[in-house]
């Protein structure tokens, strides 16, 4: 195969993925990021001393992410060392008792009968561990590290398909005899947006991630991993152009021919689109070079939810018994959760980084963040800064309820901030809904010739680590075609 000229659209973890693969494989390879720095949701931002992560906060699941280094020939460990978090959450429920999830599967029950009652739980986790953690396995080792394959999938996981039937709710239901135990665990999936009896009950090996393998966090915040990526991508030739906003895909004849960037023309024998497959097919082209089978996926995305992101750098230490703090009711009425809550509801769930890493906040200080649920039906133009600050207050008051905040920094991130600065689809945090199928995901080779597609909207879907592994699964593709086969 000669020099080709590989053009991707974004530079967040699948872009440069792909981008370092496509680099080592010989081919010539130009990101185009709009924003004026790369990582895209999985960066990290300076404040006065603070480090704040934009968008994604942990790293569950790091096999995962020790899977896609080592593909891309990168040693992990020694690029992006990570602290694994003691204590990943806290559960505080409506009779008064908490939940703490430790380390290393360990539980804790305080308040009634707290003594049975941790064993109890602790026996119930130790036989859902004991159900769930072949079926982590076998995703993470064999599954989500391959192009999506439905014979490999029956092959490697037919025995325990019939498990993935239903639901969360009815799944921890049918697993766990004590109701503040149920809500413990359905908050851990909380983040999807999603209420637990709509969680697809796959969702459940994130708990059992959590609890065996753990939560982490790079050592310099979410940015690192980024960064690391970054710098590969520089040292074997790569070329980036951050600031700079592809306004089109140029398709000639049925075949990608490059890009348009203010009205410049750059030549590519093939583009890897990260930006999205809706925002890819529905405004990145020319509607009548879009093929009738991706608009028809477009118009039938179903997409993820929308949140208003709180973060918050506090002058003053916070004491938390976890990573990741919630007060949550009972796990029939967690869908409420979900609606913005009125201003007396006791219910929130906040992420303190910092409690893992200190250094992550100016001395002494702390890092708080939230994602407060909005009103999905909101246009993203309602969300102007009286709209935006008004629900940060209301945010910002709920938690000052149960922590002393001396505030340094506030940064609030709304539905249309999203859409318009981290150039998230009509800003839905993961692109598509967690519950989406494989089916609904966009392929990483499209009916386009020439054109790509990679990113949390493809397989193996949204996370940092899978996102990674789609940019390589689309440049695996890229030089599959070129080599013409
Ligand atoms: C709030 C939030 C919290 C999350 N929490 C976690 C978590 O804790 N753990 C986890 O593993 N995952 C988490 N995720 C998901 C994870 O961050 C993403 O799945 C992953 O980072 C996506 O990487 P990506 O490269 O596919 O997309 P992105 O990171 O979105 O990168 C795409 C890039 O393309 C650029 N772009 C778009 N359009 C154009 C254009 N026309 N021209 C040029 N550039 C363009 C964008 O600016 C962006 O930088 C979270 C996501 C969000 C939003």
């Amino acid at each position: 195969m000669g020099l080709k000229r590989v053009a991707i659209i974004g530079g967040g973890v699948a872009g440069l993925a792909a981008g370092i693969r496509l680099l080592r494989q010989g081919c010539d390879v130009s990101i185009y990021e709009a924003r004026d720095e790369l990582g895209g949701c999985c960066s990290t931002t300076h404040v006065d001393g603070f480090t704040f992560n934009n968008g994604a906060m942990f790293v569950a699941v790091p096999r995962l992410l020790d899977h896609a280094f080592a593909r891309l020939r990168l040693d992990r460990a020694s690029l992006v060392p990570m602290r694994r978090i003691g204590a990943p959450q806290a559960s505080f429920l409506p009779d008064g008792n908490s939940i703490i999830f430790g380390d290393g599967g360990d539980v804790r029950i305080e308040g009634e009968h707290a003594a049975t009652r941790t064993a109890t739980l602790q026996a119930e986790i130790d036989r859902s561990l004991s159900r769930w953690a072949p079926l982590l396995r076998i995703f993470t080792d064999d599954l989500l590290t391959q192009p999506l394959s439905v014979p490999r999938v029956l092959g490697k996981a037919w025995r325990h398909l019939h498990k993935l039937r239903g639901n969360l709710a009815t799944e921890l239901q049918r697993s766990f005899s004590d109701p503040d135990a149920r809500a413990a665990i359905a908050a851990v999936t909380l983040y999807t947006g999603l209420a637990p009896e709509r969680t697809p009950v796959f969702q459940i090996v994130g708990f059992i991630s959590m609890l065996q393998d753990g939560l982490h966090l790079p050592e310099n915040g979410m940015g690192a991993i980024s960064d690391a990526l970054h710098r590969s991508f520089r040292e074997l030739g790569g070329k980036v152009h951050v600031g700079t906003r592809v306004d089109r895909i140029r398709i000639v004849d049925g075949k990608v021919r490059g890009l348009v960037i203010d009205d410049d023309e750059v030549v590519a024998d093939a583009v890897v689109s990260t930006a999205s497959g809706m925002a890819t097919f529905s405004g990145l082209m020319d509607p009548a070079d879009v093929p009738a089978s991706m608009q028809r996926r477009v118009s039938q995305a179903p997409l993820s939810h929308r949140a208003l992101g709180v973060q918050l750098g506090l002058r003053n230490t916070l004491q938390t018994p976890a990573h990741s703090v919630n007060h949550v009711p009972l796990l029939e009425q967690q869908h409420r959760m979900l609606a913005p809550q009125p201003a007396d509801s006791p219910w929130l769930t906040y992420t303190v980084p910092t409690h893992t890493l200190p250094g992550l906040a100016a001395a002494g200080g702390s890092i708080v963040e939230m994602f407060a649920p909005v009103d999905q039906d909101l246009p993203l133009a309602a969300w102007d800064t009286a709209a935006k600050e008004a629900a940060a207050d209301a945010a910002i008051a709920a938690l000052a309820r149960y922590q002393p905040l001396d505030i340094a920094v506030r940064r609030v991130t709304s539905p249309k901030d999203y859409a318009e600065r981290m150039h998230l689809f009509q800003g839905a945090l993961y692109g598509l809904s967690p519950a989406a199928g494989p089916g609904q995901q966009f392929l990483h080779e499209t009916p386009l010739k020439g054109l790509f597609l990679a990113g949390q909207t493809t397989y193996p879907g949204f996370g940092v680590a899978t996102s990674a592994f789609s940019g390589i699964f689309a440049a695996d593709a890229v030089i599959a075609r070129m080599s013409g086969g």
